[in-house]
């Protein structure tokens, strides 16, 4: 800015010297140079302002372009990668997270008492609804999304995704959106698929209803294990920061997770939710 502004005064300095003619006697050349000098004050006065708007302007995108750079990377704002790990945007984030699933839900009674027990302890979970459950559950469904959860689609009947053709396919998953979508307002842009397996056909509908889909880090083996303490000690035992866990939403579950809930906290970790969805191919 300081070198422009100097070529300025220089080439108006040159004009000042050309433009006075040889003609011209010395006193009207002063009176000439100093009707100019006030000119380039005057200008310089311009340029300064026109400088400082010019920084205005530019402080004003610098801000537009931090306060963007701040929504994407604001503390506490997550992804869920490729691998299917809750990540921080802002890798300089540095907080023990982990993201708690819920599928096949919304079943009943343990939805209640997992819904409670994530209140308690201040936690948010994906919920992965299957169609047959929602279908005649829609007031924990809506209960589910009031209480800050997400949503997610588990497909209307749980079938091997693998198996179906592709009017199935689609159908299976597109019912859910709209159901959800009914009765929340909010259409789900998250997927898990029954059994964790994916078809071509269904990555392909997925991407159409702009979803991602994703598994899990660590499963709770709440659908083998026999008793609540055995899940628990599984789940305690494997976190690591950034798991993402798969529960069911079940009794034996709702029985193992306020230890869950009690000893992750102890251990510093958050309970969080993804905040954008990144499609993949
Ligand atoms: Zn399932």
């Amino acid at each position: 800015m300081i070198t422009k502004k100097m070529m300025v005064l220089i080439i108006l300095f040159l004009l000042l010297l050309t433009g006075c003619g040889s003609t011209q006697n010395a006193d009207d050349k002063r009176a000439d140079q100093n009707i100019n000098i006030v000119e380039i004050n005057d200008r310089n006065q311009t340029l300064s302002q026109n400088e400082a708007e010019d920084n205005q302007e530019s402080d004003q995108l610098e801000q537009n372009n931090t306060e963007d750079k701040g929504q994407a990377e604001q503390a506490g704002a997550y992804y869920v990668n490729e691998k299917y790990y809750i990540k921080p945007i802002n890798k300089d984030d540095d907080e023990k997270v982990v993201l708690l699933t819920f599928d096949d839900s919304p079943a009943g009674d343990s939805t209640q008492a997992i819904l409670d027990l994530l209140d308690k302890y201040n936690a948010k979970a994906v919920w992965y609804i299957n169609g047959y459950y929602a279908d005649k559950n829609r007031e924990l469904l809506k209960d589910i999304h009031n209480k800050g959860h997400i949503i997610g689609n588990h497909t209307w009947w749980h079938e091997n995704l693998k198996k179906l053709d592709p009017e199935k396919t689609r159908q299976e998953i597109v019912s859910i959106n709209d159901l959800v979508e009914e009765v929340t307002g909010v259409r789900p842009t998250y997927f898990r698929a029954p059994f964790g397996v994916y078809s071509d056909e269904a990555k392909k509908v997925l991407k159409e209803e702009n979803m991602q889909y994703m598994n899990w880090t660590w499963g709770s083996l709440d659908w083998e294990l026999k008793t609540a303490e055995e899940i628990e000690k599984n789940v305690i035992d494997h976190v690591h920061n950034g798991a993402n866990i798969l529960f069911h939403d079940k009794r034996i579950t709702a029985d193992a997770l306020e230890n869950i809930l009690q000893a992750l906290t102890e251990e510093d970790y958050k309970f969080v939710l993804p905040t954008e969805v990144r499609i993949q191919d």
